[in-house]
């Protein structure tokens, strides 16, 4: 089941066809800015993934509470946006737990959340353990496309003013701290990005700060065969890299990681450390019993890179981010299921659309 980015984010229910919208015909080449295609075929298929977006329909965690003589600072729950906030909502958790704490800090999760925490942490001058079930490659986060962009992360009818306040302050501080990261070291760029835009109603979001260079594009300054289409630009994490780096930051800080699967809040009342934040995805649903806690699974086919194609795309035949280790077709919002083997059929249909979409440019680079 395919759904694109903007309506999972408007909470409608549209679910993708695969077919891109046909769209005005180029009476000729100068009607038409061209762009590099994306070789969208079955046999260039290097790698399929699945993982599951950590979803709260009332949004992510930011919460401090008492475990016995120590204090958890809850640091969870970000659903299709765990990367984008994750610099924004750590600081927000270790402003939270860190004032008049003194000693050692324990971050539970190796994820995007738990390894921002643990670095925010060792810059507010205090040591870390990072207790993991799972260290990076073999986290959510590693599966993650990496576009710094808030999508699919709360239902709008189900958040409170106080949240919105959080969520703000998350995203203005992720997306200060994002860019002062752009080059190789942490794998991020800036791509320009085109967005199918079938409601006019969603117009408005791309114009605010998040969405710089945003415009509404007329069918000569692109090559897609749709109707209408914006463009802006942000930024994109090749997110194995990234978390690869955050690791060595923190090791070379003096930080340590120790691999420890918490099956109760009990077990972490066992640490020796007074302050403990709870960055564990997904799995502070059984942890901790957070039952809005929900799955939300999304299948990857990755293609060989092309390392020419240099903007990302989204719309009805799903989502495309080029990174250095492959070309990222996406495209799926499954609530509620747990599996993280990918599913043939979806990944097929995944290739097609694209495909279909890639071969209906009116111009090409
Ligand atoms: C296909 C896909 C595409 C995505 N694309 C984007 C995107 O473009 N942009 C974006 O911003 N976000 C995106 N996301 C969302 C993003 O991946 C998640 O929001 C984010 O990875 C959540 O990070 P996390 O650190 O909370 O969780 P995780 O990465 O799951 O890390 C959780 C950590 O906690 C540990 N843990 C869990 N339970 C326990 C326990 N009981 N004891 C000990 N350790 C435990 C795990 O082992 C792991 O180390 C995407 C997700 C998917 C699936």
């Amino acid at each position: 089941m395919l759904l694109d980015r903007r309506s999972f984010a408007a909470g409608s229910a549209a679910l993708l066809t695969g077919c891109a919208t046909v769209g005005p015909q180029a009476r000729s080449i100068r009607d038409c800015a061209p762009l590099p295609k994306v070789l969208a075929d079955p046999s260039r298929v290097i790698r399929t993934v699945a993982g599951l977006r950590p979803y709260r329909a009332s949004g992510f965690v930011v919460r401090a509470e008492a475990l016995g003589d120590k204090k958890l600072v809850h640091n969870y729950g970000h659903g299709g946006a765990g990367i984008t906030l994750s610099w924004g909502s750590s600081k927000l958790a270790t402003d939270l737990g860190l004032p008049g704490h003194h000693g050692p800090v324990a971050v539970i999760g190796a994820g995007a959340l738990g390894l921002t925490t643990a670095r925010l942490v060792q810059e507010a001058g205090f040591p870390v353990t990072v207790y993991a079930k799972a260290l990076p490659p073999l986290t959510t986060s590693n599966v993650a496309g990496g576009q710094i962009s808030p999508f699919g992360h709360y239902r709008e009818s189900a958040v409170t003013p106080e949240w919105r306040k959080q969520f703000q302050s998350a995203m203005d501080y992720s997306w200060r701290r994002w860019q002062i990261m752009v080059g190789d070291e942490y794998g991020i760029r800036w791509l320009p990005t085109y967005e199918e835009s079938r409601n006019p109603a969603h117009r408005g979001d791309w114009l605010d700060p998040y969405y710089p260079n945003g415009r509404k594009l007329s069918a000569q300054q692109h090559p897609f065969p749709l109707q209408d289409v914006i463009a802006f630009d942000t930024m994109y994490v090749e997110t194995g890299r990234f978390l690869r780096q955050m690791m060595r930051d923190i090791q070379v800080a003096g930080g340590r990681f120790e691999v420890r699967d918490f099956p109760t809040p009990g077990a972490l009342a066992a640490l020796p450390e007074k302050l403990l934040f709870n960055c564990t995805g997904l799995g502070a649903r059984q942890l901790f019993g957070d039952t809005e806690l929900q799955p939300v699974r999304g299948q990857l086919a990755v293609l060989l890179p092309q390392p020419e194609v240099r903007y990302a795309f989204a719309g009805e035949a799903g989502y495309m981010f080029p990174r250095a280790d492959g070309i990222l077709l996406g495209g799926t919002f499954e609530r509620d299921v747990w599996d993280t083997t990918p599913d043939p059929a979806d990944i097929a249909r995944i290739v097609n659309s694209h495909q279909r979409f890639f071969s209906g440019f009116r111009c090409a680079a």
